[in-house]
C-alpha cells in the first residue's frame, strides 16, 4: 500500500523563484485516475471567479464590462494530443497511440510563449496605445497544465509541480467506475511515452484478474513512479505531493494551490518585463 507523503516539501511556502510571468504555472501530475484533470478544471475555475469578481469592483463605475480577462488557462495534454492526433504510430498490443513528443512540444511551446508574451506586453502597454496593443492590457495568465507523464516538459514552463497520491483502494475504485478494459491481458514492461491515460507504468510480474491497464496504474502508483519522475525531471523545490483520496482533499487542495498563487503574485509583483 502507498503512503502517502503529504507535502512534506516545502514549495508551497517557500519564496518562488524569479520569473518573467507575472503569473506562476503550474504542472499537475500523477497517476491517471488521481484526479489531475478534476483538480486543474477546478483552480482555473475558482481564479477565473476571483478575478472576474475582482475585475467587476474595479470596473464597477465604468462602462466597459469586458469579462474576457481570465486569469487562468486549463491546459489538457491528454486532451490536446486526442484532438490533435499527435501521434508516432499505434502499439497493437498494448492497444495505444504513442506520443509523438515533439509534435506536442512544438505546440505547447507556443502556447506557452504566446502567453508569456501577451503578458510582456502587458507589462508595457502604457507604450503603445494602438489597438492591437491594448488588447494585451491586463494580460496575465497562469497556465494549469494536467498530464500523467511529466518528464517531457522543459522544466522553464512551470513554477510549481504537484503530484497527486491516491490510496490504492480508491484508486481502484475509480478504475471500475471508469470502466477500463475488462480483458486480462500480459502485464508487460511499458516505457516511453503516450497519450492513453493508462500506459505510464512500471514492472510487473503478475497476473491478476484484473485488466492490464488497472494492474499497470495500480503498479505505477504503488511503486511511485510519477512522483519519482517528477523529482528527476524538477527542481525537488518546486515538486510537492499532495493527497487525493476524498472530495475533501480535492477542495483543500484548491484551496491551497490558490493560496500559494496568491502568494507567488505578491511575491513576484516587481517583476521585470
Ligand atoms: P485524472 O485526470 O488524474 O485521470 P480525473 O480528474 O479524471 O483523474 O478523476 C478521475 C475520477 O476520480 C473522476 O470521476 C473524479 O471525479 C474522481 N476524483 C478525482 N479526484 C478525487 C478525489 N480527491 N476524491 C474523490 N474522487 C475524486
Amino acid at each position: 500500500m502507498t503512503t502517502v507523503n503529504t507535502n512534506n516539501g516545502s514549495a508551497m511556502t517557500q519564496q518562488p523563484r524569479s520569473k518573467s510571468r507575472r503569473r506562476p504555472n503550474v504542472l499537475i501530475t500523477g497517476t491517471p485516475g488521481t484526479g489531475k484533470t478534476t483538480l486543474a478544471a477546478m483552480i482555473v475555475e475558482r481564479l477565473n471567479q476571483m478575478n472576474s469578481s475582482e475585475e467587476h469592483e474595479r470596473q464597477d463605475e465604468e462602462e466597459d464590462d469586458d469579462n474576457d480577462v481570465v486569469a487562468a488557462k486549463h491546459i489538457n495534454v491528454g486532451e490536446i494530443i486526442r484532438t490533435y492526433k499527435f501521434y508516432d504510430g499505434y502499439d497493437a498490443e498494448l492497444e495505444t497511440h504513442i506520443l509523438d513528443e515533439d509534435q506536442l512540444i512544438d505546440y505547447l511551446d507556443e502556447v506557452f510563449v504566446e502567453t508569456l508574451t501577451k503578458a510582456q506586453l502587458a507589462t508595457t502597454s502604457s507604450e503603445y496605445d494602438d489597438d492591437e496593443n491594448e488588447q494585451h492590457e491586463n494580460y496575465s495568465v497562469s497556465l494549469i497544465t494536467d498530464y500523467h507523464i511529466c518528464e517531457i516538459f522543459p522544466e522553464r514552463y512551470f513554477d510549481l509541480v504537484l503530484v497527486l497520491r491516491t490510496n490504492t483502494e480508491f484508486l481502484y475504485d475509480r478504475y471500475i467506475e471508469r470502466n477500463y478494459h475488462q480483458t486480462p491481458t500480459n502485464n508487460s514492461i511499458i516505457s516511453g511515452h503516450n497519450n492513453d491515460d493508462s500506459n505510464t507504468t512500471a514492472t510487473t510480474t503478475t497476473i491478476t484478474p484484473v485488466s492490464a491497464k488497472v494492474t499497470q496504474n495500480l503498479q505505477c502508483e504503488i511503486m511511485n513512479v510519477i512522483y519519482e519522475n517528477a523529482r528527476n525531471s524538477y527542481a525537488s523545490e518546486i515538486v510537492v505531493e499532495l493527497s487525493s483520496n476524498t472530495i475533501e482533499d480535492m477542495e483543500s487542495n484548491v484551496e491551497r494551490v490558490v493560496q500559494w498563487i496568491q502568494l507567488w503574485m505578491k511575491d513576484n509583483e516587481s517583476v521585470p518585463s
